[in-house]
């Protein structure tokens, strides 16, 4: 039997390694070889080698790449991007003018803009709502709504909405659903598993895990929406060059040891910034204060490697704070093997105005940090500095 045709027997632990990948069939080579080619020669007009005419329409790297991802979660279908934002992209390409989309309040900056700055100039009209309400998102769906966009746990606030509820009630009214799954990882939560028509990524995060890569992808429940957005990917053309491809597929071999890591530092960082006497408020879902962390443990196998926490202070204060550790870099992103701190106020979300940021919860003293694979102690001591006064 071939290593592809197991994949489903298969824990996630060694579908991670092996999923999608199998020794190259010239050499033996063990490791999927970058196909660094645009072009293939076929034996005749019209008769292919083994499907292969033009990179950008299918690479045996992104293939490994597309199937192992697809494996992780749960399904035969995957397509990869050259970002996550290409990917998100794709998937509004499925819409057409007229059509009503129902997102949540929380939303990735990124994933916010697209909605707001493009596609409303193609006749799409959004409404946002928290998703954590669920009579909230049944009040904003109408006969037109025709996508229901969902993320769990967000960013930075960490909010948890009900999958298999919110998939269900799109599942009732024909409405397509969808899960960016970047922060939880197929690790944590696998939305298909939870009735979701399809999951994005952006692998740039965790899945690639390395900071050294940006990438997107799609997992589809079926073979017909497959379809419809492999066809999108080579018309539109934002594929991944075969070495992204490489790196991701290298960084996905060890991802369900480094989510492993990443929560059992997050969630000891948590506890020790729970006590310390300079933050109101630590927001990780895997803490029994935080209100989702009921359907967190439901639906989440770990609650991940973000925390965010609220110190009592100003703006300054908060930029200081971020400022001051020497181990947890300052900077954007998150999902690498290194931590990272960011003050989300002055940085990831300096562009929304005052008032809403803080109706929305973004106190200025909000600070959020990407736990990394470190030594628990030393990250520990690098906190403990940075929120001297
Ligand atoms: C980073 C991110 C994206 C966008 O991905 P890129 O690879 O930067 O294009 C989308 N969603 C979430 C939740 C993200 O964190």
């Amino acid at each position: 039997m071939s290593r592809e045709s197991q994949k489903t027997d298969w824990a996630l632990a060694t579908r991670a390694v092996h999923a999608g990948q199998s020794p190259d069939p010239s050499t033996g080579a063990l490791m999927t070889p970058v196909y660094m080619n645009s072009t293939y020669g076929q034996k005749a007009p019209t008769e292919l080698i083994d499907g292969y005419e033009y990179s950008r329409t299918k690479n045996p790297t992104r293939l490994a790449l597309e199937r192992n991802l697809a494996s992780l979660e749960g399904s035969e279908y995957g397509l990869a991007f050259s970002s996550g934002m290409a990917a998100t992209n794709t998937v509004m390409n499925l819409l057409q003018s007229g059509d009503h989309v129902v997102a949540g309040d929380d939303l990735y900056g990124g994933t916010f803009r697209l909605f707001e700055k493009l596609y409303k100039n193609y006749g799409l009209t959004f409404t946002y709502v928290n998703l954590s309400n669920l009579d909230e998102v049944q009040q904003a769906l109408r006969p037109e709504t025709k996508l229901l966009f969902v993320e769990s746990p967000t960013n930075p606030l960490l909010k948890i909405c009900d999958l298999s509820a919110l998939a269900e009630m799109a599942r009732s009214r024909n409405i397509l659903s969808v899960c960016d799954n970047t922060f939880a990882t197929p690790c944590l939560q696998r939305p298909l598993e939870f009735g979701f028509d399809l999951v994005i990524h952006s692998t740039t995060k965790y899945l690639g895990g390395h900071s050294d890569v940006v990438g997107g992808a799609i997992i589809a429940r079926n073979q017909e929406l497959h379809e419809k957005l492999a066809f999108f990917q080579n018309t539109v053309g934002a594929v991944p060059g075969p070495m992204d491809c490489f790196l991701v597929l290298r960084g996905t071999k060890t991802l369900p040891l480094r989510m492993q890591r990443h929560g059992e530092t997050a969630m000891a960082l948590a506890q020790m910034l729970e006590a310390h006497p300079r933050v109101k408020n630590v927001i990780y879902p895997g803490l029994s204060s935080h209100p989702g962390h009921e359907i967190a443990t439901k639906q989440m196998s770990g609650f991940g490697g973000i925390v965010s926490f609220i110190i009592d202070g100003s703006v300054e204060q908060g930029m200081a704070v971020a400022g001051k550790t020497q181990l947890f870099a300052c900077a954007e992103s998150l999902g690498g093997v290194e931590s990272l701190i960011e003050h989300p106020p002055s940085m990831t979300h300096a562009s929304i105005p005052v008032e809403i940021r803080r109706a929305r919860g973004m106190d200025d003293g909000l600070i959020r940090i990407s736990v990394g694979v470190e030594d628990k102690d030393d990250l520990e001591a690098d906190l403990r500095q940075a929120l001297e006064p």
